[in-house]
């Protein structure tokens, strides 16, 4: 093993095996780390169309090369498998310590495969891993598991589990750790089918450098940089809490299931009016700007509600989807998801679905359970939010996601089922935010605003060029450079607030160049490819499992209602030209017009193996 590079831990649970294992050449060169290694390790050993709850799906566990160190906003981690959600290719990020930890103990990769016949917890130590019998954990809350797994291994340990969620498969079930979750694709459902509760590092803080001297200079600068930057310090004051402000005047805060872009009291939702509930801030491992912003209800029907949230995504899913504009539901709703670990966006997604059809009178308390789905009821929405993780009666359809409960109801439901891939949209209108839309509609994991964030369109960003929110072909070119830049970063998972904090890319390469000793991770051109090839093998994967052009879509009501917004830009805005986007993409990108990469753009991109593959096709 290279001294400087930790492995990886290959467990099979149901041979019931663990063993270190060296990240091979061809995995560890080309991929350099993080999200590269998740999906490099998963197209390799993946058997095609494997059930993503049978003993065949992979769960990857990934820390990046600069987790731990003394750089800022390096220590996140992700998960890589197959979703149960979408059937495809699932990555979700997260943040805690968890990612340091991996580091510390000697691991950037936990490559889990098999199912355990009885739940089971996976101990790591710098000696290796064992497999220990989880049945006291097994039934217990998020916060519950990870306090008895500390008591047992002492406080040096951190945790990454699942919730009750997990356990029963809910098709969007998160992984916790802290309060930070890994929760979009069903990652923590996949943990769950697998028996596999929760996994407990003990370890020593320690990391190895190929060049520690030089890494220490890279880090000063970088956390130089990062004070000097008025991006800083705006996230570590408000965390994205002020977002809302920004998304509902500009008309693309979706409300009541994405038929509006603007809340009519959207106000009541404002950042500052968080900030008067607000009791404490949380950070990731080594990161200064602790923008995990607590929140505690006193008083009415929530009152000892408390959360390290909600973020942007989960105070807007749990408030215009349902058109409340209760605060204090948001945070128990938050704190649910967390205790329970269920992903926020899926979870508020299919209440919001459900409270259309029932408006619309395709469901009625027959089919509810007797509760009645009316907007502004938020005390039904937090019924629903235990009913899902449950699976309790509704919630068991609703805990399949909306296009799987809109098959199960029927009676014209798809029409109302928000999502791309299977998976449920976040918070930014697709009809007023088009290259936003449009990310949602060609990302490999589905409604995901992570895949490829259009800052450009939502705060104003000007890197790789101003552009009009408005325009669809036209900015194909911005589509695929947030995607890359996205897989990009992922590679050292950098967390994605902190791009925007004046180090980011110049210092970057340099951080990886000086922690690997690979010397070519400095070059931007390197980088930037490696960006792209993750984002094509990705895709690569999907296409192996029958995905293609077909899929690439948006929801019905974007193409042809238009979007409302009460006197915010963007009043009538439908998406035009969906399939002429699609060709424009898929030109700049080097893929066929069924969305396949060809032999060429695959063998450019040094993925010559994977070519031959797709040449047989
Ligand atoms: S900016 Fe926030 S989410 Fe990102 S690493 Fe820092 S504390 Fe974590």
């Amino acid at each position: 093993m290279i001294p400087y590079r930790n492995g990886a831990l290959r467990v099979d649970l149901t041979r019931r095996t663990a063993e270190v294992e060296t990240v091979p050449p061809e995995i560890c060169e080309p991929f350099i780390g993080g999200r590269g290694f998740g999906i490099a390790y998963l197209f390799k050993e993946q058997p095609p169309h494997a059930d993503p709850f049978e003993e065949e799906n992979r769960l990857m566990f990934l820390a990046g090369p600069l987790a731990g160190t003394q750089a800022q906003a390096l220590s996140r981690w992700m998960v890589c498998t197959k979703s149960p959600l979408t059937g495809g290719y699932a990555r979700s990020v997260a943040g805690a310590d968890f990612g340091a930890w991996l580091r510390f103990a000697g691991y950037e990769a936990v490559l889990v495969e098999g199912k355990a016949v009885t739940p089971v917890y996976l101990h790591l130590t710098a000696d290796g891993c064992e497999i220990v019998d989880a049945g006291e954990l097994w039934g217990k809350e998020t916060p519950k598991s990870q306090d008895m797994l500390r008591q047992r291994h002492g406080d040096k340990t951190r945790v990454a589990c699942i919730g009750p969620a997990g356990e029963r498969m809910v098709r969007y079930a998160a992984i916790v750790s802290g309060r930070r979750t890994a929760s979009r694709c069903g990652v923590g459902a996949v943990m769950g089918s697998k028996n596999l509760k929760a996994i407990a590092i003990s370890a020593e803080r320690n990391v190895r450098l190929f060049d520690p001297d030089a890494f220490k200079k890279l880090a000063i600068e970088q956390s130089r940089l990062i004070h000097a930057s008025k991006q800083f310090e705006h996230h570590k004051e408000w965390g994205t809490t002020m977002t809302q402000n920004v998304t509902n005047t500009l008309g693309i805060f979706p409300v009541r299931n994405f038929r509006y872009g603007q809340q009519k009291d959207g106000t009541k939702l404002y950042g500052e009016e968080y900030r008067k509930l607000r009791t404490g801030e949380f950070g990731c491992y080594n990161c200064s700007a602790r923008c995990g912003k607590a929140h505690t209800v006193t008083t009415g029907l929530y009152a000892g509600a408390w959360s390290e949230g909600p973020e942007y995504e989960s105070l807007w899913v749990f408030s215009a989807p349902i058109d409340s504009t209760s605060i204090e539901a948001t945070i128990r709703a938050d704190q649910l998801c967390d205790d329970l670990g269920i992903d926020t966006i899926s979870t508020g997604g299919c209440i919001g679905f459900a409270y259309e059809l029932y408006e619309r009178g395709i469901i009625d308390r027959n089919d509810t359970d007797g509760l009645e789905l009316i907007y502004g009821d938020h005390q039904t929405m937090v019924k629903l939010v235990q009913k899902i993780a449950a699976r309790e009666g509704f919630g068991d359809i609703l805990a399949e996601g909306v296009v799987r409960a809109a098959r199960t109801i029927g009676r014209g439901a798809e029409a109302y089922a928000i999502h791309t891939k299977g998976m449920e949209l976040p918070a930014y209108e697709p009809r007023g935010a088009k290259s936003q839309g449009f990310s949602y509609a060609t990302s490999n994991i589905g409604g995901s605003h992570c895949y490829g964030y259009a800052g450009q369109e939502i705060f104003g960003a000007t890197d790789p060029r101003p552009i009009n929110r408005f325009a669809e072909a036209e900015n194909a070119d911005i589509v695929i450079h947030n995607q890359d830049s996205t897989g990009m970063g992922e590679v050292g998972i950098v967390c994605a607030f902190a791009k925007g904090w004046g180090w980011f890319p110049g210092l970057y390469g340099k951080l990886l160049a000086a922690a690997t000793g690979v010397e070519y991770s400095a070059d931007m051109g390197y980088l930037r490819k490696m960006g792209e090839r993750i984002v094509n093998l990705e895709r690569a994967f999907n296409v192996r499992e029958g995905f293609g052009r077909k899929d690439d879509k948006l929801p019905a009501r974007m193409l042809t209602e238009p979007l409302h917004t009460f006197g915010a830009p963007g009043e009538g805005e439908i998406v035009r030209e969906m399939e002429k986007f699609l060709d424009r993409y898929y030109e700049l990108r080097g893929w066929n017009e069924d969305g396949i990469p060809t032999v060429k753009k695959l063998t450019e991109l040094g993925l010559t193996e994977i070519a031959k593959g797709i040449s047989q096709r």
